[in-house]
């Protein structure tokens, strides 16, 4: 079957996560390690089918970056990823509309920037900033017909005369680095490839967001299935025969294993695979970058920011201070704001207390807004790169690694571990989507 078909029958099946019997004789026993959205598919998938299906997971809840918050009453947060990208040809879409989940659109055009002193930019202002765009986009395209890979910064450093720029010019090319490309790729300038940071495909569309929280995906996706919270995976080893993976509250043998840890938890090797993985696929692990992108949500007595807007940016003295907010108020009609910080920057506050983070973001907030607006009277916010169960956001592709490696990745070993996760997408790594047909596609080697 293609993998076009097969994707059609089963974003069918996952809307109502019925099972077909298979007889004792033909139902696999398979082991999914984490409890994300790749193997939460890839489970439901297989279940669905009449395989015997576990779930082991480290964390006491199902999701692992997909997290939704209900701290606050009636203001369910998501901690993790927040949005269906491309919301109209998003195979992700097709399920929320099966399961009648309401979704919200957030806009780029509803923005509003910022400059360093707090005012919104003028005209001229505008017009300068998007004549440096222009000329990062040029540098960049050169970059990605040149011979050998170099870091974005060095790319654009290069082309732009850096040496010869003044200090308020330097700014603004790092403003439009950091609201970019850091943010969107979590890896820092210094690290993601000029080949091939951009290498991932887009669907078509505007943003959705969830306004009860990813959660109702994962929870949808969870229906029926064992899963075993706090069941911390610590080796994996198989044979051309059985496959056993061993937790710290047990071993379980399987037919098959399918692998979606993050690619951070990964490159930390806290799980060892014996026999070790081959060559190319620990090159891949080495190689490619895990990102970090922190938020930071506050919630208001009121409102003081432009209410029709979704975006807000500001130019920061600091490159990557604070850079990006998103508003809630004109689509939810909630008095928070999301502030951003990825990458480098996004590192650095994980060291710092929850307060420094905080008054931290309202001196950004009160330059634009002034020195009178309240203070917040709640927030939450991440700290993805110290979480020992995803060690960052999520991977991009740095200097030196190329697009194949992510296929290295996929690579099952003898068909008996397979290996899914948002890394493992050449086409759509570092999202929901990418992470949720990684998953369609492991289940599908299993039942080819
Ligand atoms: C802050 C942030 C914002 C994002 N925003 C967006 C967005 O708006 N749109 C979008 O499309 N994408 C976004 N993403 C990316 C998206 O969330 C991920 O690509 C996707 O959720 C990854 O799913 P996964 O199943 O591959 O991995 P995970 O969700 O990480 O699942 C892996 C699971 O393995 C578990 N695990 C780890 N180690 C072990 C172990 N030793 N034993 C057992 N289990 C283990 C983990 O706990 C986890 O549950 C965002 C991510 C972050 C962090």
């Amino acid at each position: 079957m293609s993998r076009r078909k097969f994707l059609h029958l089963i974003a069918g099946l996952l809307a109502s996560t019925s099972v077909t019997p298979l007889s004792a004789a033909s139902a696999k026993r398979i082991v999914v390690v984490g409890a994300g959205i790749a193997g939460l598919t890839a489970a439901q998938t297989l279940r669905q089918q009449g395989h015997s299906v576990t779930v082991v997971e480290a964390r006491d809840r199902l999701g692992g970056r997909l997290w939704t918050s209900k701290r606050w009453q009636h203001m369910p947060v998501d901690l993790g990823a927040t949005w269906i990208h491309g919301a109209t040809d998003n195979p992700l879409s097709a399920l929320a509309d099966r399961i009648g989940a309401k979704r919200l659109i957030t806009r780029y055009a509803n923005t509003t920037t910022y400059n360093t002193a707090g005012k919104p930019l003028n005209n001229a202002e505008i017009r300068q900033l998007e004549q440096w765009q222009a000329r990062i986009d040029k540098a960049l395209e050169a970059a990605q017909t040149a011979d050998t890979d170099q870091s974005v910064q060095a790319a654009v450093e290069k082309a732009l005369g850096w040496n010869s720029l003044k200090a308020s010019e330097r700014q603004l090319v790092h403003f439009i680095l950091n609201s970019t490309l850091e943010q969107e790729y979590a890896g820092g300038i210094h690290e993601l490839s000029a080949h091939w940071h951009d290498a991932a495909a887009a669907f078509k569309g505007d943003d959705a967001l969830f306004p009860d929280g990813y959660q109702v995906i994962v929870d949808h996706l969870a229906k029926g299935l064992d899963v075993r919270l706090q069941h911390v995976v610590q080796q994996v080893t198989w044979s051309d025969k059985q496959v056993t993976v061993q937790t710290d509250r047990g071993a379980f043998q399987a037919d098959h294993a399918i692998i979606t840890l993050p690619l951070g938890v990964l490159q930390s090797e806290q799980v060892t695979f014996s026999p070790p993985l081959p060559a190319r696929k620990q090159q891949a692990i080495a190689t490619l970058g895990m990102g970090t992108l922190n938020k930071c949500y506050l919630q208001f007595p009121t409102v003081f920011w432009p209410d029709d807007q979704d975006w807000l940016e500001y130019i920061p003295s600091e490159a990557g201070a604070w850079t990006e907010w998103v508003s809630l108020t004109r689509v939810a009609d909630w008095p928070v704001l999301l502030g951003f910080n990825a990458a480098e920057r996004g590192k650095r506050i994980e060291q710092w207390t929850d307060q420094q983070v905080v008054s931290d973001a309202m001196q950004t907030l009160r330059k634009l807004f002034g020195a009178n607006i309240p203070d917040p009277v709640d927030y939450q916010l991440t700290r993805w790169n110290a979480d020992p169960y995803a060690r960052g956001a999520y991977s991009f592709n740095s200097v030196g690694s190329t697009p194949a490696m992510r296929d290295h990745l996929a690579e099952s070993l003898g068909n008996m571990v397979l290996f899914a996760g948002e890394a493992t997408e050449r086409k759509h790594f570092s999202s929901v989507h990418g992470a949720y047909l990684s998953g369609l596609r492991a289940a599908q080697q299993i039942l080819e």
